[in-house]
């Protein structure tokens, strides 16, 4: 039986940091054994915003790839490729230009948001959910992995699926979004990680400013004293030490009681996440040494994903009459 097929992506930014790796790319390396993966670096979507730095996107292209091999895709079982690498992603978009009407893309919740909040008024900015969808229908892909903020999102390409179909015949499935266990990380400000926020711990940190972030990292702003009772469940700190350190649970009563410092505490917390992110961190150098293995790697996955989608924009044009 054919594999389903799953289309994620993520924008070039730069490095990724904790958040990106626990709160996506574990689930995709986890997806990668059971679905044919697409795995794109979305580089025409970074440009709605950063349409003016596109010198430096050569290198922050390069930095996620990096990441995407360190967290452990595998180009043997999942295509890694640029978007703007293939040039079918463009072609759909426009066509679904001329079928879809301006207010759904409108009444999508984060684009009056974002709009308001960075300031973006470009054509490219309104169409960016459109463009979405033409990145997931290309590959005719089955599931999407979303947090549930983006599930609007995939509603989107789900309705511009049905409106092609029943305009020019069946062409597309509609995809669901695969909601994965998301681990929310907490930045060392104790809002959601974000590179936005400046409160990130990138993926290929060092292990001393992996150090010196944590010690700076807020707490519990009632355990002033280190014999001050803590509260765990409200402690950043402690949320990280959830996911990074095995023997969390033993530190839950000394903090309650005021048995265990801060300071302590942080210790353990960055001598087991610099021992987790050891393995990634040395991939992550291999790599950074071997950049011609990375090209490679982006080629390879953009010729596979460039065969799918060729495939798909022929149904499309016979679909439409313009063969
Ligand atoms: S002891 Fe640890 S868990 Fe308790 S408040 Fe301090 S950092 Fe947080």
């Amino acid at each position: 039986m054919a594999q389903k097929i799953i289309l994620s992506g993520m924008q070039p930014t730069g490095r990724l940091h904790l958040g990106n790796y626990e709160g996506a790319l574990k689930n995709w390396v986890a997806l990668q054994q059971d679905y044919e993966m697409f795995c794109c670096i979305v580089d025409w979507h970074a440009l709605t915003a950063d349409y003016d730095k596109t010198e430096l996107m050569p290198d922050r292209i390069f930095q996620v790839a990096v990441d995407y091999l360190s967290a452990g895709l595998d180009p043997e079982r999942c295509s890694i490729f640029v978007q703007s690498h293939i040039k079918e992603h463009a072609e759909l978009h426009l066509l679904f230009s001329m079928i879809i009407p301006i207010p759904w893309l409108e009444r999508v919740p984060s684009y009056k948001e974002k709009a308001t909040e960075l300031g973006l008024d470009s054509y490219g900015f309104l169409g960016y959910p459109l463009l979405q969808a033409a990145d997931i229908l290309i590959y005719r892909a089955d599931f999407v992995p979303v947090g549930k903020d983006q599930l609007p999102h995939i509603e989107l390409t789900r309705e511009v699926a049905r409106r092609f179909n029943s305009l020019y015949g069946k062409v597309f499935p509609e995809p669901q979004g695969k909601l994965t266990k998301f681990a929310a990380i907490p930045g060392t400000d104790g809002r959601k990680m974000s590179k936005s926020y400046n409160n990130h711990i990138t993926m290929g940190e060092s292990p001393e400013d992996t150090g010196a972030k944590i010690k700076k990292m807020f707490t519990d702003p009632q355990k002033l004293r280190r014999n001050d009772p803590g509260r765990p469940d409200i402690c950043p700190v402690y949320a990280l030490q959830k996911i990074y350190n095995a023997d969390y649970e033993e530190l839950y009563a000394p903090c309650t009681t005021g048995e265990l410092g801060c300071v302590q505490c942080k210790s353990k917390l960055i001598e087991s996440l610099n021992d987790k992110l050891a393995p990634v961190r040395a991939r992550r150098a291999e790599l950074e040494a071997h950049p011609d293995t990375v090209y490679d790697i982006l080629h390879q996955g953009a010729d596979t994903a460039r065969k799918r989608a060729v495939k798909t924009m022929a149904l499309v044009r016979q679909a439409m009459h313009l063969a």
